[in-house]
C-alpha cells in the first residue's frame, strides 16, 4: 500500500519524542532515594510523559496535510482516541505518584499533601482544573456516553482540551523538576507547544478562509440520485491548485444562517474538475437531509483535501466493493483508475442504487465490469458477499487490488471473505465513513 511507510514514520518520530523526554528526566534527576524519591521520582515521569502525550494527541488533529496524506484521517482519529486514554492515564498516575511522594517525604497523607499544593501553588490550582476537565472530556468520549450525544456536543466540548492544556502549561515550568533551573529545556519545550499551536492555527483556523477567499466555491446545483441521496455540484476557481484525487473527501461547511456552524466530511462522487467538483450525500442525520433544501448560489467551504483511498496505480487488476453510499469515492476512482477493473455495488434495494446509468456507461466506454448485489441477507439466505461470491464475480481477485468502501459491518464481513478468498490484507484499501 502506497501510504504504508508513512504511519510507521510518523511512530517512529513520536516513540523516538518520548525516548527523548526520559532522557530529558534522567539529565536533570541527580539522585532518587527513599519511598518519597522513588515515587515523587515516577510521578514526575508520568508527568513529562504526559505533558509530551497531549501535545502529540493536538497534533495528529490538527489537519497537517502531508500528515493526513500519509496516514489517513480514519487511522490519525483512532490513534487519537486511543492515545487520549493512555495521555489520561498518564495525568492520573501522575497527580496520584506526586502527591503521595510529596506526602512521604512531609511525613503526611496523600489528602492533606494534595490540599496543601492546591492553596500553595495557584500554578498546582490550574493544572488540577486542566486535569478536571480532562477527566469531563474523556468521559463524554467514552463509547456508551458517546453514543448518547449528537455528533456535534461531543465535538465541541473537545474544545475544552486547549483550555486545560493552556491551564496546565505554566506548572511545568513552575514545579517541573525538569524544568525549574534549566533554561535549555525549558526552551524546547515551549517551542514543542509553540510549533503545534502554530501548525494547528494555520491549518484549522487561517488555511480555509484563505481558501475560501482563493477558490470562491458555490453551489451550482442539486441532483436527486435516489429517495434519500442527492448530489450537489459545487462550482469554483483554480480547484486544480487543490490536487484533489479521486476517492479523498473534504470537509464541507454550507454558508446558510442554520448550517454554516458545523463542517461534515463527503468525498468527491466524480473526478475533480477544472472548475466544479461534486459530491454525493445521503440523508443520515440533520445536517445531511437538510443539504437537499441548498440554494444554487449558496457559499461553500471546503476543508482538504483529506484521506489515502486514492488509486495506487500498481498495474494489478483491481476490484472496486462497494455498500450502499460508500460508492460515492468509488465512483470516481472508477471512472479514472487505469487497467482491468471489476465493480461490485452491494444495497439492500433497488431504491438505494445510485448512478447505475453513470456506472454502466463507465463500465462500457472502458470495457469494465460492474455487478450490482441487491436484495436484504434475508433475500439471499446468508451474506452475499462471501469468498465464493468474491471468486465468481471476480475471478483472479487473490491478484487483484481491492478497494473496498460501506457501512462498517459490510466491510467487516467483506474483509473476511477477501482474506478467505486470497487477497492479503496489504493489498485491500479501505475507507471508513465513521471517524
Ligand atoms: C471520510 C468520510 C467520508 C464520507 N463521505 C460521505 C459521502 O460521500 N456521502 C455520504 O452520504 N456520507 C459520507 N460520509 C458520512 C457523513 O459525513 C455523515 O453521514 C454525516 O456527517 C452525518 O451528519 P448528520 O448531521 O446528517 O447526521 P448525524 O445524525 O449528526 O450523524 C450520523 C453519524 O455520522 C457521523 N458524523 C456526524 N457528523 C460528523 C462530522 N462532522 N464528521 C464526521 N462524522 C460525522 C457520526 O458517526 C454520527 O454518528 C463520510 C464520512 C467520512 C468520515
Amino acid at each position: 500500500m502506497a501510504a504504508a511507510v508513512g504511519p510507521r514514520a510518523l511512530l517512529a518520530a513520536i516513540a523516538a519524542g518520548a525516548i527523548a523526554v526520559l532522557a530529558l528526566w534522567w539529565h536533570s534527576t541527580l539522585l532518587v532515594s527513599g519511598a518519597g524519591g522513588w515515587l515523587t521520582g515516577a510521578g514526575e515521569i508520568l508527568g513529562l510523559l504526559a505533558g509530551y502525550g497531549v501535545i502529540v494527541l493536538v497534533l495528529l488533529m490538527a489537519r497537517i496535510p502531508p500528515i493526513e496524506r500519509a496516514v489517513g484521517a480514519d487511522r490519525l482519529a483512532r490513534w487519537h482516541a486511543m492515545g487520549g486514554r493512555y495521555v489520561i492515564s498518564l495525568i492520573t498516575a501522575h497527580v496520584i505518584a506526586i502527591t503521595w511522594g510529596y506526602a512521604v517525604n512531609a511525613h503526611t497523607n496523600p489528602i492533606t499533601e494534595s490540599g496543601a499544593l492546591i492553596t500553595a501553588y495557584p500554578d498546582v490550582l490550574m493544572a488540577t482544573v486542566a486535569w478536571v476537565l480532562l477527566l469531563g472530556v474523556a468521559y463524554v468520549s467514552a463509547r456508551a456516553v458517546r453514543r448518547r450525544l449528537r455528533y456535534e456536543t461531543w465535538y465541541y466540548l473537545h474544545f475544552y482540551t486547549y483550555l486545560a492544556i493552556a491551564l496546565a502549561f505554566s506548572h511545568q515550568f513552575a514545579d517541573g523538576a525538569a524544568f525549574v533551573t534549566d533554561i535549555t529545556a525549558r526552551f524546547w519545550w515551549s517551542s514543542l507547544y509553540a510549533v503545534v499551536a502554530a501548525l494547528v492555527l494555520w491549518y484549522r483556523i487561517v488555511v480555509p478562509p484563505r481558501d475560501y477567499v482563493r477558490h470562491g466555491l458555490r453551489v451550482a446545483g442539486i441532483r436527486q440520485e435516489g429517495p434519500r441521496t442527492v448530489s450537489i455540484y459545487i462550482k469554483g476557481n483554480r480547484l486544480r491548485e487543490l490536487r484533489a484525487e479521486p476517492g479523498q473527501f473534504f470537509r464541507w461547511r454550507f454558508l446558510t444562517r442554520d448550517l454554516w456552524w458545523q463542517s461534515h466530511p463527503f468525498s468527491l462522487s466524480a473526478a475533480p474538475g477544472e472548475d466544479v467538483l461534486r459530491i454525493t450525500v445521503r440523508d443520515a442525520g440533520d445536517f445531511s437531509a437538510a443539504l437537499r433544501q441548498l440554494k444554487p448560489g449558496t457559499r461553500v467551504s471546503a476543508e482538504g483535501p483529506f484521506g489515502t483511498f486514492v488509486a495506487d496505480h500498481s498495474g494489478r487488476p483491481a476490484l472496486l466493493l462497494a455498500g450502499g453510499v460508500g460508492i460515492t469515492p468509488l465512483r470516481a476512482i472508477f471512472a479514472t483508475l487505469t487497467g482491468k477493473v471489476t465493480l461490485i455495488y452491494r444495497a439492500s434495494t433497488w431504491q438505494d442504487v445510485v448512478f447505475q446509468s453513470e456506472l454502466d456507461a463507465i463500465a462500457e466506454a472502458r470495457g469494465a465490469t460492474v455487478h450490482y448485489v441487491v436484495g436484504t441477507r434475508s433475500d439471499f439466505g446468508a451474506d452475499p458477499i462471501s469468498a465464493k461470491t468474491l471468486r465468481e464475480l471476480a475471478p483472479g481477485v487473490q491478484r487483484m487490488d481491492v478497494y473496498l468502501c460501506g457501512p462498517p459491518g459490510m466491510t467487516g464481513t467483506a474483509v473476511a471473505a477477501l482474506t478467505e478468498a486470497g487477497v492479503p490484507r496489504r493489498r485491500i484499501h479501505r475507507e471508513s465513513f465513521e471517524f
